[in-house]
């Protein structure tokens, strides 16, 4: 069975300061845990060659395809508001980029894959439990609609790993638009690379955003591309948990799933990361804090912008006053038909609002108080029955100014309400099921993932919120 993979490796024809050409650590016994052939298949790959001895030693790191060029890249970032001149890759090495069958450019990584000049501290290494955390989550993510990167593969590389006890070593590889961040432009920023920084710019430009011209432009596109990714989070419950700028894609996409996760009841100020100690990264505080994220992106592009330093500022301000109607406008896009709706009227954020409220009250299910507007059974979760009852009237007068039938209302609340996701307690059921062996739960969980929108039968127990004892109240960076 022979691998052939077309790469054409773009990041790697950046100036040698981009990266530092590394290897990936060869590990002792890999054996393939998932393999995901949609995807594959996708890009252009032979699942059953992936899956060959070969094909595993590929996705271990212990075999280099031909034109691969692996590397790892270079990046600064704020992590929790402090800057750090210096971070990168610590762990995570880019085999190159592959051109799927239609066209597209995807980034292939191998997270795990062995230590890197940017690994300070660490080993390098991955547990298998974040990276099954990444790969159900992220392909979650990408089956809800939301642009993130996905997960190819996972191996088990028959090493362990020391973490808060010893834990069996994995790889994951991971396909993304590109892995450039907000934090690759800070890092030439912070050194004052100017012709780094045009190299870099004219690079994101070409790859994600064709469409743009100036450097102004391209700062509107990413703007515009995380108001909608941050919106859409928003709309399945998800708390990234770790918004650094290193973790701010440039290309839009959903990226480190660390400490992340989906709510169960709702509650805006919630948070689950074990780190995030005063809730900078709370579920409601995202947009801010992305809009934070991306005024560091706009400060590092100054230079670019306009040679004249106040003319540079004034128009990079501008942009970063457009985002909060930016985000009203994605916020609105992603909730309007989670209650049904197709138009627009001026009181829908309002009315939005107002179910949010009275399922904040209690806590409601963030995942099954929408989904039951889908369902037939409008406001089953809520005790407040009064207070439903009057919601209830207001919108149902809103949908009967839209003159559509209820089913086809029903409908499009089905197509934006999931049924099913990745629930933390169900997350960490599958993992200490394949911790030790078994890896059932984590396949089935997958499966129903695959389609979040279509209720079926035999799985009410992955719908169900965490029962009492059940609940994960807090999550990791795992690494
Ligand atoms: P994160 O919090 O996942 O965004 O990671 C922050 C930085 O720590 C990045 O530079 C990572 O590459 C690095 N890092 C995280 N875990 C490890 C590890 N086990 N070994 C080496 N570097 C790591
Ligand atoms: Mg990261
Ligand atoms: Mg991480």
């Amino acid at each position: 069975m022979t691998l052939s993979i077309r790469f054409d490796n773009s990041y790697a024809r950046l100036p040698e300061r981009f990266y530092s050409r590394q290897l990936p650590q060869p590990v002792r016994a890999p054996r393939l845990i998932a393999l995901n052939s949609a995807l594959a298949e996708a890009l252009g790959l032979d699942p059953a060659a992936l899956a060959s001895e070969d094909g595993i030693r590929m996705l271990a790191g212990n075999r280099m395809p031909d034109g691969a060029d692996p590397l790892a890249q270079v990046y600064a970032g704020h992590q929790f508001g402090g800057f750090v001149p210096r971070l990168g890759d610590g762990r995570a090495i880019l085999l190159g980029e592959i051109l799927a069958p239609d066209g597209s450019r995807h980034d292939i990584q191998l997270k795990g894959a062995g230590r890197t000049p940017y690994s300070r501290m660490g080993d390098g290494r991955a547990w298998l439990g974040p990276v099954l955390r990444e790969y159900l989550v992220s392909e979650a993510m990408h089956a809800l609609g939301i642009p993130t990167t996905r997960a190819l593969a996972a191996v088990e590389t028959g090493e362990t790993v020391i973490r808060e006890t010893v834990r069996p070593g994995a790889v994951l590889t991971r396909v993304a638009a590109s892995h450039i961040r907000v934090g690759t432009f800070q890092y030439f920023a912070a050194r004052q690379d100017t012709d780094a920084l045009e190299a870099l710019a004219r690079h994101v430009m070409a790859r994600h955003y064709p469409e743009t011209e100036t450097v102004l432009d391209m700062l509107r596109a990413v703007l515009a591309a995380q108001a909608r990714l941050v919106a859409q989070w928003m709309g399945v419950g998800f708390i990234h948990g770790v918004m650094n700028t290193d973790n701010t894609s440039v290309a839009g996409e959903t990226i480190d799933y660390g400490p992340c996760a989906f709510m169960d009841g709702y509650r805006p100020e919630q948070v689950y990361s074990s780190i995030d100690a005063y809730g900078r990264y709370a579920y409601a505080r995202q947009a801010d804090i992305v809009a934070w994220n991306l005024a560091q992106l706009a400060s590092a592009l100054l230079p670019l912008i306009d040679p004249d330093r106040d003319r540079a500022i004034e128009a990079a301000t501008a942009a970063m006053h457009g985002f909060p109607d930016l985000f009203k406008a994605a916020w609105l896009d992603v909730f309007r038909p989670k209650i049904g709706l197709a138009g627009a009227e001026p009181e829908d954020a309002e009315l939005i609002h107002g179910l949010l409220d009275l399922m904040a009250a209690e806590r409601a299910d963030f995942t099954n108080s929408f989904r039951d507007l889908a369902e037939g059974r409008p406001g089953a979760g809520l005790g407040d029955r009064a207070g439903f009852e009057a919601w209830a009237g207001r919108w149902q007068a809103r949908l009967a100014r839209e003159n559509t039938p209820q089913a086809e209302a029903e409908a499009r609340m089905r197509a934006a309400n999931p049924a099913y996701i990745p629930r933390n307690h169900r997350i960490e059921a599958a993992i200490s099921a394949a911790t030790g062996g078994d890896l059932g739960p984590f396949q089935r969980l997958q499966r129903v993932l695959e389609r979040p929108f279509d209720s079926r039968t035999g799985a009410d127990d992955l719908r169900a919120p965490p029962a009492a004892g059940e609940e994960v109240l807090q999550t990791f960076c795992g690494t």
